[in-house]
């Protein structure tokens, strides 16, 4: 482990956009795919857990924190670069640290098109692939000509048509509920050249319209739940009567200005405050609806039960 650092018992509340959960037993910030195989190893050899983080915008970390290695994927692999294709096509690739919304920005700024939805998506690319992240009718998966991993062995390229995506979910999110490793190392994505201002009004639109409807003022990890086939998960929940509803004065809340957001007000409530909230929520929409919503945003470390 000659050069990689690992530190030891780091609050992970500022990793998360949820402002809140407890400490990592030991964290580390790899710079390429040999660095994280070397801390797999490591962890391997100190029998741990290992966790891989992004941006941290769509977990629920545990108060008790994450008792192993958090691998974070970060700045130190958030490479990017362009290549025009003789099709005319341009290929964009991306290091899984990049940040998502500095992907769109960037093909923005090349009058590539497609990617216009990103540009407002808090998360990582690597957690943007592991989530399938979409919006306003795009999702990376639309983009994507094939995604780098390591898989505890190799890196391996893996192809579209092979990454098993569909709403929200991945090839590597199968192998992560599977305990299998699966660490996104960064992605090519494939863009058709479009009109500049015509990117930079939808750029705006979309920034426009977020700011209108979400809470992007308080913590949060955007969508709790996933959108039920047939329905909107928002509208259930405001149906149920919970637009702004608070269990207690923890600081969790469902968002007053979007249903579909739990946020945490002044950043005071605790992970097991929302945990209860995000449960309450389920529960009650079940018994007004019917419909059994299902939790977008992952839990992280030990909730109990
Ligand atoms: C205000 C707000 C608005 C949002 N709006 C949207 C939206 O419009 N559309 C949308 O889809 N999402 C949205 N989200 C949710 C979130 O931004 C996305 O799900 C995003 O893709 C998560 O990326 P991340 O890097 O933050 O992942 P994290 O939260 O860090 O991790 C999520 C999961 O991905 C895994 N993961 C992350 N990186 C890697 C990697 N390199 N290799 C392997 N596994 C990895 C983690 O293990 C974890 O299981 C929003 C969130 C917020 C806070």
């Amino acid at each position: 482990m000659a050069d990689i650092s690992i530190l030891e018992n780091v609050p992970l509340a500022g990793y998360s956009t949820f402002r809140c959960g407890g400490p990592a037993r030991y964290f580390a910030e790899p710079s390429n795919a040999d660095e994280v195989a070397s801390l797999f190893k490591w962890a391997g050899e100190m029998n741990l857990d290992v966790f891989v983080l992004g941006n941290g915008s769509n977990c629920l970390i545990s108060d008790e924190g994450f008792n192993g290695l958090v691998i974070r994927i970060g700045r130190n692999m958030s490479d990017l670069s362009s290549e025009e294709t003789d099709d005319g096509k341009v290929i964009v690739s991306a290091g899984a640290g990049l940040p998502f919304a500095r992907f769109g920005s960037y093909c923005a700024e090349l009058s590539l098109t497609g990617a216009e939805f990103a540009c407002g998506i808090p998360g990582s690319c690597g957690g943007a692939v592991f989530m399938n992240a979409g919006a306003y009718g795009g999702q990376i998966s639309d983009l994507i000509k094939s995604v780098s991993c390591w898989d505890g062995t190799a890196v391996q390229n893996i192809d579209n048509g092979l990454c098993e995506f569909g709403y929200r979910k991945s090839l590597f999110e199968r192998l992560d509920s599977e305990g299998k490793t699966a660490v996104i190392l960064g992605f090519e994505a494939v863009l058709s050249k479009g009109n500049k201002d015509e990117i930079t009004a939808l750029v705006e639109d979309l920034r426009v319209r977020r700011t209108t409807s979400q809470p992007l003022d308080v913590p949060s990890a955007g969508s709790t739940f996933k959108r039920p086939e047939g329905y909107f998960a928002a509208r259930l929940i405001e149906e149920a009567g919970l637009k702004g509803f608070a269990l207690d004065d923890s600081g969790a809340q469902v968002s007053p200005k979007h249903a579909g957001f739990v946020v945490n007000n002044g950043g005071r409530a605790n992970a097991s405050d929302i945990k209860r909230l995000m449960d309450y929520v389920s529960d009650k929409v079940f018994e007004n609806s019917g419909v059994r919503l299902e939790r977008e945003v992952r839990l992280i470390g030990n909730f109990g039960g």
